[in-house]
């Protein structure tokens, strides 16, 4: 119950960072939300750490004065303890029991350190050694014993399940997710969902992620993203992470172990508009109809447009209709093929290998173009094709031995799922304030 409560503290101050963020999933928004969660776990992390070096020394010693310090510009942790009023057979003594513990002259200006005096002898030094760690150097009738203070953290896996409200993102921050969750999240969906167009208030979601937090249920950190799942009108969807065996990093993989990768990317830019798909129209410009063999994506000047799938640059330069034009070659006969661009990312030109999602140029307004927007062709064996029927070009399925472990994983996930649902059914029931809402 301490740990809801807690929660519920954070998911306040997270959601105030969340408010006004609305659907604006793409450019820039990680960059800032991620340096205001770093900046408010920092916060939690020295508030936590006090409250456990207050704890240790209030456990030695009933009648203790606390002084705070700062380290100032220059100055060793010896010399901080003399301006404190410490002697220097005590500085000395405190110094020494650091020895193999931690090295003082790591310190920095402006960092702060605890003393603990006692009837004006010093009895403690306590700082910060790294985030979720303390130093601290006590007296103890042999003199004085340093040690390294761990913060008690829990760890528990977390699930959020709820409805979007204005935004995902709001939503999910208001409910004890971070920044990582939400960006893992847009990641395993990023072949399917177009967040700015598919993502409404009243949608469901799904998060399932490893958390530790402390005494009083603040999350310190978050660790692994195990579940992600997404009802739009467009469907169901819901991914599992897996590390396959070989792989360096794991993947989302839908329930029957199919990849959520996408061999090549329908959408190859972000927070763009559809504004013309594959097929037949009358062209803007030549003002007859004819077969559009491409898909428009209307978007301001200069937002990145990304290499839709692994492969080589066959062409980077001007074409002309297409104004500056790259094309890539990719496995198994496919090609694709981005028109109008302003400018070229560096390095891109006739044989650089790309990675799926590298930024391989800009969008602009080159060529036969009626407005600043990116051109996308997929092309199989020379033709050009709707990339809407790119569920062809899967991703890898796993099968054999990656697919029984999968298997085992998804289950263990499944139940977590299972067992987190009734427990926050449990909590509302009872009154308590849950993590989850309906
Ligand atoms: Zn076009």
């Amino acid at each position: 119950m301490k740990a809801r409560k807690g929660l519920a503290a954070f998911a306040i101050m997270a959601g105030a960072l969340g408010l006004g963020l609305g659907l604006a999933w793409n450019t820039g928004l990680f960059g800032g939300g991620s340096a205001a969660a770093a900046a408010q776990t920092a916060q939690i992390r020295e508030e936590a750490a006090r409250r456990a070096e207050h704890l240790a020394f209030t456990e030695a010693y009933l009648d203790h004065e606390t002084r705070e310090m700062r380290v100032a510009s220059g100055e060793t942790l010896a010399g901080l303890l003399v301006r404190a009023g410490a002697s220097r057979d005590e500085t000395n003594a405190a110094l020494a029991s650091l020895n193999g513990v931690y090295d003082p002259r790591r310190l920095r200006p402006g960092q702060s350190v605890s003393l603990f005096f006692s009837d004006a002898r010093l009895t403690g030094v306590a700082f910060r050694s790294e985030p979720g760690a303390s130093v601290t150097a006590n007296r103890t009738t042999a003199g004085f014993a340093a040690r390294e203070v761990l913060m008690p953290l829990t760890f528990e896996n977390a699930r959020i399940a709820a409805q979007v409200e204005t935004s995902l993102y709001a939503t999910a921050l208001s409910l004890g997710a971070t920044d990582r969750e939400i960006a893992a999240l847009a990641d395993a969906f990023s072949y399917d969902v177009d967040f700015q167009r598919d993502v409404r208030p009243g949608d469901d979601f799904e998060l399932v992620f490893e958390r530790y937090y402390d005494d009083e249920g603040n999350t310190v950190r978050t660790g692994d993203l195990l579940f992600v799942a997404l009802e739009t009108r467009r469907g169901q969807r819901n991914f599992y992470s897996f590390l396959a065996p070989g792989d360096a990093r794991p993947d989302w993989y839908d329930a029957d172990g199919k990849s959520a990768r996408r061999f090549l990317m329908r959408t190859p830019i972000n927070g763009a508009r559809l504004s013309s798909g594959f097929g037949m129209r009358r062209h803007p410009i030549l003002g007859y109809s004819r077969m559009h063999r491409g898909t428009d994506f209307a978007a301001p000047i200069g937002t990145p447009i990304l290499a839709a799938g692994e492969g080589t640059v066959v062409r980077a330069g001007p074409f002309s209709s297409y104004g500056n034009y790259v094309r890539i070659r990719h496995a198994n006969g496919y090609e694709t093929a981005y028109a109008h661009m302003s400018r070229f990312a560096r390095g891109i030109r006739a044989g650089t290998r790309v990675r799926q999602g590298q930024i391989i140029g800009y969008v602009g307004n080159t060529g036969r173009s009626t407005g600043p927007h990116l051109h996308y062709e997929v092309m199989r064996r020379g033709q050009q094709i709707n990339p809407i029927n790119l569920q062809v070009a899967n991703g890898r399925n796993l099968t054999g031995r990656a697919l029984e472990l999968f298997n085992i994983e998804r289950q263990r996930i499944d139940t977590l799922r299972q067992v987190r649902a009734s427990e926050t059914t449990e909590a509302a029931l009872h009154g308590a304030a849950a993590v989850a809402t309906p």
